[in-house]
């Protein structure tokens, strides 16, 4: 194993979350038992100082034929809104024909919103079903593989290249790297949105770690990156989206967009913070262990006094989170659900049943919340519940603050 930005061969082991299945494969009956496990470790670079799964679970394995919707959360419409009226406005208002190419386009949400203020469209998507309801949406889509090759079929260049999440869990990265260097038009943005590293070790975050997710970024690595492929970062802040969202604004090495200073500032903090180092992952890795332990024995005590208890919603990320703390059905009854896509299927791993809400007749004594970050939310939703004793359980607290 080499680094996947740098090449170096000084890796060091960091954070441990054994061998879990593929989080994202909710399994049918005749599936249980049978899918397979992989190890997943965050390893971290002692030179170019990036956090990595030391693992590759197969692209194709991951990204063929994934459930997840954008257009299906309402904030995430919003956000999305949000962003291309800002890019719209600050960079591009005066330019007469202005097309934007978005990586990972999934349903097209991100998009269209473009098209409404005048720009035409290209999407990548690899997975075929996603694509495909895109292109009935009307919204311009190729279903392949972003990379230096399948680039130059896309007919740029593009005055923008937008890429939300996807930075993290690609395999081919340098060529992917390379390929947005050569679409990009000279004065073009290209807008990278990831889960920002730093956020997540702070919010105790640690089952956004999962094999979709092969890089951890700091707004020092992903510039090292950029670097190392002539691109540089001119501009970044962290958006509220996932619980703390980098936005990082991207233009050729000798690109016309000055700086804003925000980028050097968010530098500066981190080297404060020491936030790169690898003795701040190795101290989150005893909080994880903490946690852990923490939560089992909470969840033994309930049980000792005979209470039922439930999960509250089936969050792909919650799987990182059952798998490492290793709690299964002999602890938690069903895991209730909203998303009829789940229906009548099984938690990877632990093999947790999914009920749906509506079908709850009784309340548990305990909800175990696996969509934590939504505590203040669920909380004022389930007033009537916690108002007749029904206890909720968060297994990381959100309040919590480094
Ligand atoms: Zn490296």
């Amino acid at each position: 194993m080499i680094c996947r930005v740098c090449d170096s061969l000084r890796l060091d082991p960091v954070i441990d979350l054994g061998q879990q299945p593929w989080c994202n494969h909710f399994l049918r009956q005749e599936e249980i038992g049978k899918e397979p496990f992989y190890p997943l470790k965050v390893v971290h670079c002692a030179d170019c100082e990036t956090a990595q799964l030391d693992f590759t679970v197969p692209k194709e394995t991951m990204f063929g034929d994934h459930t997840y919707l954008s257009g299906v959360t309402r904030s995430l419409s919003h956000h999305f809104e949000q962003v291309a009226h800002e890019v719209n406005q600050r960079f591009f208002s005066q330019h007469p024909d202005k097309t934007v190419l978005d990586i990972g386009s999934n349903d097209g949400t991100q998009l269209k919103h473009y098209q409404k203020l005048g720009w035409k469209v290209l999407g990548v998507e690899s997975s075929k079903g996603t694509a495909q309801r895109a292109l009935e949406q009307g919204v311009p889509t190729q279903n392949v593989f972003f990379n230096q090759i399948n680039a130059q079929g896309l007919g740029g260049p593009f005055q923008v290249i937008n890429a939300s999440g996807v930075f993290f869990h690609l395999e081919e990265l340098h060529s992917v790297a390379d390929g947005i260097r050569s679409c990009l038009a000279p004065d073009g943005v290209f807008l990278v949105q990831f889960l920002y590293m730093q956020k997540i070790v702070e919010n105790g975050a640690f089952d956004q770690i999962y094999h979709e997710h092969l890089l951890y970024y700091n707004l020092k690595t992903l510039e090292r990156l950029l670097q190392r492929h002539g691109l540089t970062c001119f501009d970044a802040y962290l958006a509220p989206i996932h619980g703390g969202s980098m936005m990082a604004f991207v233009q050729h090495r000798d690109g016309p967009h000055a700086s804003t200073g925000r980028e050097k500032a968010i530098l500066a903090e981190e080297e404060r913070k020491g936030s790169n180092r690898k003795d701040w992952y190795l101290k989150f890795a005893q909080r994880i262990a903490r946690m852990k332990r923490e939560n089992i024995e909470i969840l033994g005590e309930r049980k000792s006094r005979g209470k039922r208890i439930y999960g509250m919603g089936a969050p792909v990320k919650g799987n990182t989170l059952l798998n490492y703390f290793q709690i299964g059905p002999a602890t938690i009854d069903c895991l209730v659900e909203k998303n009829e896509l789940r229906r009548n299927l099984f938690s990877p791993g632990m093999h947790i049943p999914i009920r749906m809400e509506n079908e709850i007749a009784t309340a548990p004594d305990v909800y175990y919340v696996l969509a934590w970050n939504f505590k203040h939310e669920i909380l004022k939703n389930h007033a009537d519940l916690l108002a007749r004793g029904v206890e909720f359980l968060f297994p990381v607290d959100p309040d919590w603050v480094a």
